[in-house]
């Protein structure tokens, strides 16, 4: 299965997610590649979308925050063809309370064959070609 359409006006539909011992990295890593990621569509869970947008300047739709309901939402989104590439940076060493939300949207992010980035050097190179 695959979903891998743009959206309507053409533009990626990106959504970013970062783990708490994740957010600096992905700040930082949005920093580096806010003029790739401005010409695009972009969906964040709560905390993750809000420091995205306070720190890195760019435009993002906050969905609820990822253990109420967000990485639901963006599996939602998955699953209706709604978005083009998910960028998750995982927490590797710590356990997640909400780990059954974690393993749900990986399962959704691969039956529907979308671009999955979980780790810097992916979403580098995703991101470069998308
Ligand atoms: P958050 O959610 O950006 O709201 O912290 C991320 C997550 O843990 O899924």
């Amino acid at each position: 299965m695959s979903n891998g359409s743009d959206g309507p006006n053409g533009r990626k539909r990106v959504a970013l997610v970062a783990h708490d011992q994740m957010k600096d990295t992905m700040v930082e890593w949005a920093k580096s590649h806010k003029t790739a990621l401005s010409t695009m569509k972009l969906f964040g869970t709560g905390t993750t979308g809000g420091r995205i947008a306070d720190e890195v300047g760019l435009s993002i739709t906050r969905l609820k925050s990822g253990p109420l309901g967000g990485d639901a939402q963006i599996g939602a989104m998955i699953a209706e063809g709604k978005l083009d590439t998910l960028i998750f940076f995982i927490d590797p060493l710590s356990a997640l309370p909400h780990d059954v939300d974690v393993k749900s949207l990986l399962r959704l992010a691969t039956l529907y064959n979308t671009v999955l980035a979980i780790n810097e050097a992916t979403a580098s190179k995703v991101i470069s070609e998308v």
